[in-house]
């Protein structure tokens, strides 16, 4: 596979320049059982969160007294990807709802509500790399969407290297036969990133590398959550949204 082209002219397998995203739909209020929702398409991902809470959290054991006790599962439905994927929980699911989980940290005011809970479900339906990403990007909207009162909102996105350049919002052939894959989660506030809140790295690139990457992941981010504002403004239909 080392001699699969990615970047031909400067241009990617689906014709993307290396710092442009793919399509991006994001729709708010999705469901009417969850108190927030929302469902994502990054590309070829497609993906619904919803949001639980806050709830008063039973068993008793699990509650903290001082703050309310967040709770991330991201899971994969056997149909989407290609060869079907044994249903539950996996290694890799158990890795990518902790480290989403804790892209929150910072953003949700967790004092306000003790001995109580906030569940958040992320259902991936079709997966072509970067579902993590696109599942905190749903996510986030689908907090916003249940009313959690937050510090801003986490935009996620991932870069990478492939043929030796650094692109954004890699595609499933740029993730396998690329040099690396790098997802980013961003707290952004007022339209100003605060700080990342999700780092990882499958692959190899140098000090310089990584910096252009986040450079060009902190843009990428960017554009992720002026989409996501715009998909809370269009579920409040015109009430004013302050930040
Ligand atoms: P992410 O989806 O966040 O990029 P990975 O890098 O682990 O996470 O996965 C990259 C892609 O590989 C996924 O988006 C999906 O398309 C594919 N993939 C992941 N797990 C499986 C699996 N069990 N079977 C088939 N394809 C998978």
């Amino acid at each position: 596979m080392e001699d699969i082209k990615l970047i031909v002219d400067g241009r990617r397998i689906d014709g993307r320049k290396p710092d442009e995203l793919r399509n991006v739909k994001i729709e708010a209020g999705v469901l009417k059982r969850a108190d927030g929702s929302c469902y994502i398409e990054m590309g070829n991902n497609k993906i619904v969160a919803a949001v639980y809470g806050p709830r008063s959290l039973h068993p008793k054991h699990l509650q903290n007294p001082n703050r309310v006790v967040v709770r991330y599962r991201y899971n994969m439905a056997p149909f989407s990807v290609d060869e079907r994927k044994r249903p539950g929980p996996d290694r890799r699911s158990v890795e990518i709802s902790k480290v989403s989980k804790e892209a929150f940290e910072p953003v949700i005011i967790k004092e306000l509500f003790p001995r109580s809970s906030i569940d958040i479900f992320v259902e991936v339906l079709q997966a072509d790399a970067g579902t993590r990403v696109a599942g905190i990007n749903a996510a986030s909207v689908a907090l916003a969407d249940a009313g959690i009162p937050m510090k801003g909102l986490v935009s996620a996105v991932a870069v990478g290297k492939v043929d030796g350049e650094i692109v954004l919002d890699l595609v499933k052939e740029e993730d396998n036969y690329g040099q690396a894959d790098i997802p980013v989660a961003t707290f952004i506030r007022a339209g100003k990133i605060e700080g990342i809140t999700l780092l990882q790295m499958d692959g190899r690139v140098s000090k310089d590398e990584l910096k252009k990457a986040l450079e060009l992941a902190k843009k990428g981010c960017m554009e992720i959550y002026r989409m996501q504002k715009e998909a809370l403004i269009n579920r409040c239909r015109g009430d004013e949204i302050v930040e």
